[in-house]
């Protein structure tokens, strides 16, 4: 099977970052800057960065349908600022994807608590790896997922509630930065929804070898 090719947004934010993660599995990277990037791709992340900047920049260069269309197919995963482009409801007027059911509250932290980290157990991680320990989850300025509507769902909270991932299909939204750890298992949860999002796409039966033969 060929191997996997992930973008990464890369107008502006924490794309390298991911890229480094994503490395480090073994997985091909591309900077998305334009919609011809995004041909061939098996998945994409939207970086952490500054939801305003990236969304007015993903409309200057012709980006916002193109990657709609993507989402609609494929697997996309935002961390923070991408959390905020890919949901449906920001309770204000700058470019969005508008992909998820979810509705995300911007700087939502308050300003006392710009960042901060914090250990959550994500249960959904242990499809890639069964060791329950806690996730460390890296907090800048960051949004919150204030509703999670049906089909999407709530992956992880803090201990008061607080939504900070919510996945809906092949889509997944964290409103904390796994690229800013050394933890790879989050990394490797998005490409395990990759591979099965590619398997639906394409069955077994009809995948065409890459070489000819
Ligand atoms: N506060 C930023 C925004 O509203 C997000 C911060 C981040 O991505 N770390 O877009």
């Amino acid at each position: 099977m060929k191997s996997l090719t992930i973008g990464v947004l890369a107008l502006q934010g924490d794309f390298i970052e991911h890229e480094a993660m994503l490395r480090l599995l073994g997985v091909e990277t591309r900077q998305v800057r334009l919609p011809e990037h995004l041909e061939g791709l098996d998945g994409l992340i939207i970086p952490g960065g500054e939801s305003t900047t990236m969304g007015r920049l993903a409309v200057d260069f012709g980006l916002i349908e193109p990657l709609r269309a993507f989402g609609k197919q494929k697997p996309v995963w935002g961390t923070c600022a991408g959390a905020i482009f890919l949901a449906k409801d920001i309770h204000r007027d700058q470019p969005i994807l508008g992909l998820m059911d979810i509705v995300v509250e911007r700087n939502a932290f308050g300003r006392q608590v710009d960042s901060f980290e914090v250990d959550v157990v994500i249960p959904a991680l242990q499809v890639v790896d069964p060791d329950p320990r806690p996730f460390r989850a890296v907090f800048i300025r960051a949004p919150i997922i204030e509703q999670v509507n049906p089909p999407a769902e709530v992956l992880a909270t803090l201990e008061d509630g607080t939504i900070i991932a919510a996945q809906q299909g092949h889509l997944l939204a964290t409103s904390f930065h796994p690229e800013l750890t050394d933890d790879l298992r989050f990394h490797r949860y998005f490409l395990h929804l990759v591979e099965q999002s590619r398997l639906r796409r394409q069955p077994a039966g009809q995948q065409v070898s890459g070489n000819g033969r």
